[in-house]
């Protein structure tokens, strides 16, 4: 297990450091949030630890951006802060648990160990990704690139349907049955005036990936090549 730790104060580090090597870990540490964003847009780590005051980018600041850029790594927020709208504050931009100064080091193992026995499959199935195209199924929030973009509950469901099934043609049945209900007349425009809605919306933003229209199929969502 390959664990980043971004945090200024040394002494903090060190000792989480050497406990966590002493448990078996991988451990780089960072000591300001631009070196946390190098490391961790460059490797993979199975989890970061964020203290949340640090010099030149914050660990709120770190998290949101490493959110955006759709990473899908736990996060642990190491804070002073122990008031509960702070808390609030970590959770809301994507930082999976929060942990408050001063910590003993078993809770601090302990939190890590809750972290990492959460199964991929199930955070990946909150969270839909294509090119910088990110669609947040819970917040029910969709990025695309740094832009959030606000669609109807039907343009939601419609692109959350495409996403499911990125790279793939599928059929204005398919969608018919998947995104709209039981009374829904297939035969009607109403699919590729949604699709239209979609794609208008998609052009305004610098998006790296598109709808194609897949002749006598459908439509298919694809990164760009
Ligand atoms: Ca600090």
């Amino acid at each position: 297990m390959r664990v980043l730790i971004v945090e200024d104060e040394k002494k903090m580090a060190g000792f989480i450091e050497r406990g966590l090597k002493e448990e078996g870990y991988v451990v780089d540490i960072a000591y300001d949030g631009e070196k946390g964003w190098e490391y961790a847009a460059v490797n993979e780590y199975d989890v970061l630890i964020l203290d949340w005051m640090l010099p030149k980018m914050s660990g709120i600041d770190l998290c949101k951006k490493i959110r955006k850029e759709g990473k899908q790594v736990p996060v642990l927020i190491l804070t002073a802060k122990d008031a509960v709208e702070d808390k609030i504050q970590g959770l809301d931009v994507g930082a999976d648990d929060y942990l408050t100064k001063p910590f003993s080091f078993d809770e601090l193992l302990a939190r890590l160990r809750a972290l990492l026995r959460r199964p991929h499959s199930l955070r990946d199935k909150t969270v839909l990704q294509c090119g910088n195209l990110v669609m947040d199924l819970i917040k029910r929030k969709v990025t695309i690139g740094a832009d959030e973009v606000s669609f109807s509950q039907k343009e939601f469901s419609l692109l959350e349907y495409l996403l499911r099934h990125e790279g793939e043609a599928v059929s204005r049945t398919a969608i018919a049955e998947h995104v709209w209900d039981l009374h829904f007349d297939p035969m009607s425009n109403t699919i590729d005036v949604y699709i239209n809605f979609l794609r208008k919306k998609i052009a305004e933003k610098q998006a790296d990936f598109k709808i194609e229209t897949a002749r006598g199929t459908g439509y298919r969502l694809a990164k760009e090549p």
